[in-house]
């Protein structure tokens, strides 16, 4: 950490915690208002853009643009306005006095007069037996990351979203066959991605069906998998409950989970920060009943897909950056304000 961010003295305008596509937006909104905010960059830089081929549906881009692209361009963005970046992940944070205090796992305390909380969301596991021994050897959560080492391998995608259509179609490109298996036998991805994996000759479905467990080791990889199907779909819900389901072992030399995503938002427990049973944040509502980016703590914001189960798009969450940056502006002028006129030494 540089001089600046060594800041158990040091009081920071804004914190930007996360470096994808919402906090780069808040980071540019934040640092053109001549906050200097600093952005925390956590375990997944960039976030999940940079997991991403090309992305089609961001505005302004009419060939697409590559997900790492956007990503950097946009740190450069930010940086040229004096968005300052470092890495940390925070573990713990304290909110009930200002100003707030972010503890990062290597020990250092940041504090600062506004937060913004933009750490995404991660990856969901299937809970297959062997997926903790074989993630990364044969097991993935990014077709993009490793879908290169499975050529003319029979691949497994998991999952009904368009998540799972994207990984099968670029996928589609490396591997012999890839199999999309589905828990019930209608697909929750959007009609034009369901159509592009329907279309596709070398992309199968498997309905009704969920995978149970994994086979192979780290040193030769994935071999085979176990499924278990039923024809009224949620097989290893009916498995755990004794109901009698299809068991079949297949011959696969990869896996690609794409079943949604958790939001990371562990280091809020303890706060009073409002989360839903997930984990997603709440926003608030102002007096006149509109939508804003404060959660349940003042001076605290959240923007992306931390905030957002639904719509979790690259411009949503740019979108919802900006605004938690312009959120966090009119709070500090408002704490400010509220200095002078009590005669307060500003925070
Ligand atoms: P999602 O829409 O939540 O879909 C997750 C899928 O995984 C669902 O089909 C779900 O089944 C299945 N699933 C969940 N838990 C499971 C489990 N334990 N075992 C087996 N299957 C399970 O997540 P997503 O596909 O990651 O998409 C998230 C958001 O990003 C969506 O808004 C999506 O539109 C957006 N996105 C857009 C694009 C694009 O437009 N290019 C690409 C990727 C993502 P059920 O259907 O039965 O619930």
């Amino acid at each position: 950490m540089n001089k600046e961010t060594d800041t158990t003295t040091d009081v920071r305008n804004v914190v930007i915690v996360g470096s994808g596509v919402a906090g780069l937006s808040a980071a540019v909104y934040a640092a053109r208002a001549d906050l200097e905010p600093l952005v925390l960059e956590g375990p997944e830089p960039g976030g999940q853009l940079t997991l991403t081929t090309d992305v089609e549906n961001y505005l302004g881009f009419p060939e697409g643009v590559g997900g790492m692209e956007l990503i950097q361009n946009g740190k450069e963005q930010a940086t040229r306005f004096g968005a300052e970046f470092t890495h940390g992940t925070v573990e713990n944070a304290t909110l009930e006095e200002r100003p707030y205090e972010l503890e990062l796992s290597n020990g250092d305390v940041l504090r600062t007069r506004a937060l913004i909380v933009a750490s995404g969301a991660s990856a969901r596991w299937v809970g297959a037996d062997n997926e903790d021994e074989l993630m990364g050897y044969g097991l993935s959560t990014c077709a993009t990351c490793d879908g290169a080492f499975h050529r003319g391998d029979d691949v497994l995608v998991i999952g009904g979203g368009d998540s799972a259509m994207e990984e099968a179609l670029f996928l589609a490109k490396f591997a012999d066959s890839v199999t999309v298996v589905h828990r019930r036998e209608e697909l929750r991805a959007s009609e034009i991605m369901a159509d592009r994996a329907r279309d596709h000759e070398d992309i199968e479905f498997r309905w009704n069906t969920e995978l149970e467990a994994l086979h192979g080791s780290q040193e030769e990889g994935i071999t085979g998998a176990t499924l278990v199907s039923h024809p009224d779909g949620y097989p290893a819900e009916k498995a755990a409950t004794g109901v009698d389901v299809d068991r079949e072992t297949v011959d696969v030399g990869g896996v690609f989970y794409a079943i949604g995503h958790t939001p990371n938002t562990e280091f809020l427990e303890g706060t009073t920060v409002d989360r839903d049973e997930s984990g997603y944040l709440h926003t608030r509502t102002d007096d006149a009943g509109r939508a804003t980016t404060e959660t349940a703590v003042e001076g605290v914001f959240a923007a992306g897909d931390v905030a957002d189960p639904h719509y979790q798009q690259a411009i949503t969450a740019a979108g919802t950056g900006s605004m938690a940056a312009l959120d966090a502006e009119a709070y500090l002028e408002t704490l400010e304000r509220t200095a002078e006129t009590t005669l307060e030494i500003p925070l």
